[in-house]
């Protein structure tokens, strides 16, 4: 039985990013460049001013101060060139072309007007506050290198060098198919014995918050016909994600039905709580991933096996968060032979992480997840963590903003509230 590490490690070895394609600039953000782009042009595209001033020749300023005729008026976006002539200054807005003659610009701050003419009172050097065509960027040179996630950063640079349209690795359209006779979608009125089909919504929105594209595919019965059609609907798409019917009960027929499709299994069962029965195969390279059922199981499989190999797939490069170290506040029992991702809360203390059991560790217990903040990562063969220990943590909400009115994290040592 394969580690949680070694787990991972496997899926990655078997996924591959995906192909390109072109979106719309506006489409990309999150998503991964799949070329190397270069500057079409220089960046600025001309000298410009880098101030609200006055264009000058730097010759006529020599001597502190200076009085010099104001001669023209240059805004940004201005197209006129009037030309700065000996002893005299262009008042100059902020990415106003350079005009002619000019070889610096005096900050309004540094003038004092008086009718048409002004005085500068400070020494001026060569070239101050111009931005200079190409010193951002030269023409020809590297922008972004290919596997390069897309933040606000990017996209602007791209829109300042005229790309409207970016090569970017697919997004992964990630079939979701849930398995068992008990369950049924969304809106169908509640019966007793009946549970609503949750994962579909839970691992859609994971999926989606992964930036990849949920199908759904509804819900396999449990026989082996229905298995078989919807598991065929699912394999159309670039991945397959399976709920439940994955233990060793006797209507669990996923990894079955799997297997009579030609799927190759890599592993089943992997050392962790939650997640232990979980599967993953590939069929003709596709990656099909068996997720046990039980709702909290479902949803820490994905997040901790499934969602590196989509961004993987996606072309990114990075995909491994390393755990982020926190305290463990409270004695801790479990069983060896299993890491056990246990809910907690996460305070911060002293500028350290201080992790809380956030309740019942059942994985059939949503409120517990709705509750937790992060999963501390007990390892496989302890048997008991003390209060105190340094515990492995997977942060799951940005636990380090505050509210408006919330005084600052304090520095108290203690543990216990
Ligand atoms: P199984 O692996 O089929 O034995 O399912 C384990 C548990 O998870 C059972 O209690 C199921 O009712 C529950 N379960 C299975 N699939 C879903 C689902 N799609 N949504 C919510 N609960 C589910
Ligand atoms: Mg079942």
């Amino acid at each position: 039985m394969p580690s949680f590490e070694e787990a991972r490690g496997i899926i990655l070895a078997h996924v591959k990013p995906l192909g390109e394609e072109t979106v719309p600039l506006m489409d990309a953000l999150g998503r991964v460049t799949s070329r190397d782009i270069a500057a079409p042009w220089d960046l600025p595209q001309f000298d410009n001013s880098a101030m609200d001033g006055f264009a000058v020749r730097v010759a006529d300023c020599v001597s502190v101060p200076t009085t010099l005729a104001v001669t023209g008026f240059l805004p940004a976006g201005g197209d006129q060139a009037p030309r700065v002539e000996p002893g005299c200054a262009i008042r100059i807005m902020t990415g106003a072309p350079i005009p002619a003659g000019c070889s610096a610009v005096v900050p309004i701050e540094e003038t004092e007007e008086a009718g048409d003419q002004v005085v500068i009172r400070h020494k001026v050097l060569p070239r101050q506050h111009i931005r200079i065509k190409g010193a951002d960027v030269a023409a020809g040179t590297q922008i972004l290198a290919a596997g390069t996630r897309i933040r606000p950063s990017e996209i602007g640079m791209l829109a300042a060098m005229g790309q409207a349209l970016v090569p970017v690795h697919r997004k992964v359209r990630v079939a979701i198919l849930s398995t068992g006779d008990e369950l049924i979608e969304l809106g169908e009125s509640p019966v007793a014995g009946r549970v609503i089909n949750s994962n579909a919504l839970s691992l859609a929105a994971a999926v989606r918050e992964a930036g990849a594209e949920p199908v759904l595919v509804g819900i396999a019965r449990d026989d082996s016909k229905s298995h078989r059609e919807k598991m065929l609907e699912g394999l159309a798409c670039d991945a397959l994600v399976t709920s439940a019917g994955v233990s060793a009960g006797d209507r669990d027929l996923v990894r079955e039905v799997m297997a009579e499709l030609g799927a190759k299994e890599q592993f089943w069962k992997v050392g962790m709580k939650p997640g232990g029965p979980t599967a993953f195969a590939t069929v003709e390279g596709k990656p099909v991933f068996s997720l046990p059922g039980n709702p909290v199981s479902t949803m820490v499989t994905f997040e901790l096996l499934v969602k590196p190999a989509l961004l993987k797939m996606m072309g990114n490069q990075k995909v491994v968060r390393p755990f982020t170290k926190g305290i463990l506040a409270e004695d801790v029992h479990k069983k060896a032979g299993k890491v056990h991702f246990i809910r907690v809360t996460v305070k911060k203390r002293h500028d350290r992480y201080v992790a809380y059991c956030a309740g019942d560790q059942h994985t059939a217990i949503l409120s517990t997840m709705t509750r937790c903040d992060a999963l501390a990562a007990l390892p496989s063969e302890a048997t008991f963590i003390a209060a105190g220990s340094e515990v492995d943590l997977v942060l799951l909400r940005d636990v380090d903003l505050i509210a408006e009115d919330e005084p600052k994290p304090s520095g108290r040592s203690d543990l216990s509230d």
